[in-house]
């Protein structure tokens, strides 16, 4: 391997950690406790242990952590109530409700009915419209973590030619705007794209977040570039193994003899995602309160 491991673990611990800190002077200097809310509808597995997990590091860092499960046949008008109860509260700053929502409910009137000042995911129309036009916004958790990974990295970014591979809502599109605000040339790539592999050949950076396991190869990446990989992708056992594993976008074991520093998965942009959702809460805290917003938590 030649690329160097950008360790989003590692990361997202020191985010944690200034977290942490915050809560602490929030706590001593201004009596407030950052609160976050997390809603589930349903009883997924996989987003079980999403919210499990969100709810055990908020209180891990000492913020206050509410959970609402509703039943997977919730309506949507119950849905949207408990939104207006939470958008009122003075105790919660941050809401965040799991995705996907059952096919019964709207996921968009969800999220849009979300205070945008509370919409911790970023997801809210007015946040979109935000950080699209380069205003102060809640950013997305995974493309915010992907973006600090980036700036730290590189320090400035400017100038340097950027692929993000997939145009989700939650991932590509606000990743591209990130970039772009820093001044990169970005190219957006998605299903339909021509070329893509030369396209990515062209690449300082690439994001990819696609959902389809190991799809880019070595043979896709300029030497030396950096390598973001956002994809979770669980592959079959492999013979003799009695559990599948976890695997990126990205073909961690050829590409990181080519790029000049990689994301691991496990272990890179997914940890960063959840310290970047309390960060949100941090920063949506401070400003809900007027006071100045968290050094190295937003951008
Ligand atoms: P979506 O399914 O919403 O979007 C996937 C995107 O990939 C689409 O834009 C699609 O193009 C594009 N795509 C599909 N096939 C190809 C292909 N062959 N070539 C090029 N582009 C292609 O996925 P998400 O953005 O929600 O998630 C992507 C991955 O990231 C998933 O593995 C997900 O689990 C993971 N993820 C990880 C997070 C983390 O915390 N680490 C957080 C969020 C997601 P088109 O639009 O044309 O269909």
């Amino acid at each position: 391997m030649t690329a160097s491991l950008i360790d989003g673990k590692a990361f997202a611990a020191d985010i944690r950690a200034k977290v942490a800190e915050h809560v602490v002077r929030l706590k001593e200097k201004h009596g407030i406790v950052p609160g976050l809310a997390v809603v589930l509808v349903g009883e997924d597995p996989a987003s079980a242990v999403y919210v499990r997990n969100k709810g055990k590091q908020t209180v891990e860092v000492g913020m206050k952590s509410v959970e609402h499960m509703l039943a997977e046949d919730a309506s949507e008008a119950d849905l949207l109530a408990l939104i207006e109860t939470l958008n009122v509260d003075p105790e919660i700053h941050g809401i965040l409700v799991q995705l996907p929502l059952p096919d019964h409910i709207d996921s968009d009137k969800v999220i849009n009915a979300i205070d945008p000042a509370k919409d911790v995911d970023g997801f809210h129309i007015s946040n979109v419209g935000l950080l699209g036009t380069g205003q102060k916004s809640m950013v997305p958790c995974t493309p915010l973590g992907c973006l600090m990974m980036l700036r730290d990295h590189f320090g400035d970014l400017s100038g340097l030619n950027a692929v993000v591979v997939g145009r989700s809502n939650i991932v590509g599109k606000p990743m591209a705007q990130l970039l772009l605000g820093e001044s990169c040339t970005v190219t957006m790539t998605h299903s339909r794209t021509k070329n893509i592999q030369d396209v990515c050949c062209q690449a300082d950076i690439i994001v990819a977040a696609v959902g389809r396991a190991e799809m880019v190869t070595a043979d896709w990446i300029k030497p030396g570039a950096v390598v973001i990989d956002v994809g979770i992708n669980r592959i079959a056992p492999e013979e003799g193994a009695t559990k599948g594993r976890l695997v990126g976008d990205v073909d961690f074991k050829s590409v990181s003899e080519i790029a000049g520093a990689i994301t691991p998965v496990p272990g890179g942009v997914g940890p960063m995602t959840i310290a970047c959702l309390l960060a949100n809460t941090i920063t949506a805290c401070a400003r809900a309160n007027g006071l100045s917003e968290p050094e190295g938590l937003t951008v």
